[in-house]
């Protein structure tokens, strides 16, 4: 077997689908956000970046470089070990116990990625769980999919948002059954956010443990950024609430909070949380920090909604079509893969305006977009600039599909 050959023709696949991804070689500069330089061959240049999950900027917020730098001169770089034996750093029992607070919960354990969190939490509690059956979303994340795939539950999955459908699908099931609703509040793509209140009454009335997904939320949403949980005063309601320190926190890593059991439990027996080294002490400071920023401060979060607002308004006026959400996620919709990435590379290329195309398998085909993350630090300039960019880049290509 020729394997190489097998490699090169499928990606070549990729390329002619127009999805093989291109990453963008940027360099963030701190004290700039959201500006970077964009390494291409040969040169660089200047760009102003529209499409990051580091939704507030804390990534360079003085705090939290603070915190670091003096986590990493004090603890030096690396945790030295697992949490079971020799990497539990302070910083992370302190981290710990900052997210708990955060979520009004017993208890929280950190993961060294959100996806780590989903994967080892969910696979770990629908496959310990003797008969657990998993409903999910139809719209979950990759990592909820696969952590459910890999505890061997039978999975049913409900239509999005649809509690006519989970109602259908909880009733058809035993009342013995153990039964775990997994889904997320505000879903990245569409921007759209789920009926928690509805979900945690069905939970209730057929015996069910839920699982939320508020990747996009904390830090960005609740008076102390708990997530639209802790907005809409259903942190209690929740069997585990799952986050990330990498987005609106601007760090890495992921985490849940829950029951003081639920979390033990999972501490335990998740081989995705035991087999592996912790995260480093500095990054476990510098998200503490962040997040312990961000339940006293509104003022980004109230800056990030009102420049989301304005890119709407701006689009709008210029009658470039978005998608209307109660979210901070807009986006621009295109509907075509191979115009997706040309409008991205005018903008990159020309605009000095990064926005990563959106393909296929992230979104449905014939969805493909602009997924625009406005932050509290794009001026009004900014905004400008991206919408004068794109209303003469949509011209001059549906010019060309007129002709
Ligand atoms: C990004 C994302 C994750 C994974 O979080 P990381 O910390 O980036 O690994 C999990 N769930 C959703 C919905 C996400 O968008």
């Amino acid at each position: 077997m020729n394997y190489e050959g097998f490699f090169r023709r499928q990606l070549d696949g990729l390329r002619q689908e127009g999805r093989y991804r291109i990453f963008a070689d940027l360099e963030r500069k701190a004290g700039s956000f959201p500006r970077a330089t964009h390494h291409r061959s040969p040169g660089q240049a200047e760009v102003t970046v529209w499409c990051s999950n580091d939704y507030l900027g804390m990534g360079q917020h003085p705090a939290v470089l603070a915190a670091m730098h003096e986590a990493l001169d004090r603890c030096g770089a690396g945790a030295g070990g697992t949490r079971n034996i020799a990497g539990t750093n302070h910083h992370h029992v302190l981290l710990e116990r900052e997210l708990a607070d955060l979520h009004g919960t017993e208890a929280a354990l950190l993961f060294n990625s959100g996806y780590m969190s989903n994967w080892a939490s969910l696979s770990t509690l629908a496959g310990r769980l003797p008969g657990c059956v998993v409903l999910s979303d139809s719209l979950n994340h990759a990592s909820m999919i696969e952590g459910i795939r890999h505890s061997r539950a039978r999975c049913e999955v409900f239509a999005h948002n649809d509690m006519a459908d989970l109602r259908r699908k909880l009733e058809a099931l035993g009342p013995g059954v153990p039964k775990l609703i997994a889904f997320e509040s505000v879903y990245s793509m569409d921007g759209d956010i789920a009926p928690i209140a509805a979900i945690c009454d069905l939970a209730d009335e057929f015996g069910a443990m839920t699982y939320l997904d508020e990747v996009h939320a904390v830090g960005l949403y609740g008076p102390r950024g708990g997530g639209v949980s802790e907005r809409e005063g259903l942190s209690h309601r929740l069997t585990v609430i799952e986050g990330t320190l990498a987005k609106a926190f601007g760090v890495v890593g992921g985490y849940i909070a829950g029951s003081a059991a639920m979390c033990d439990f999972v501490r335990s027996h998740a081989s995705g949380f035991i087999f592996t080294t912790a995260l480093p002490p500095a990054v476990a400071a510098g998200a503490a920090a962040s997040i312990r920023h961000l339940k006293a401060s509104g003022a980004e979060r109230g800056r990030m909604h009102d420049r989301v607002a304005l890119v709407r308004r701006k689009l709008t006026a210029a009658g470039l079509p978005h998608l209307p959400n109660p979210s901070h996620i807009v986006p621009v919709m295109v509907g075509d893969p191979k115009q997706c990435k040309r409008i991205s590379d005018v903008l990159l290329d020309e605009c000095g305006i990064y926005v990563q195309p959106i393909n296929y398998p992230t979104v449905p085909r014939g969805t493909e977009r602009l997924r625009l993350t406005p932050s509290p630090l794009h001026t009004d300039e900014d905004v400008d600039h991206l919408v004068r960019s794109l209303s003469a880049i949509w011209s001059e290509l549906s010019l060309r599909k007129a002709a």
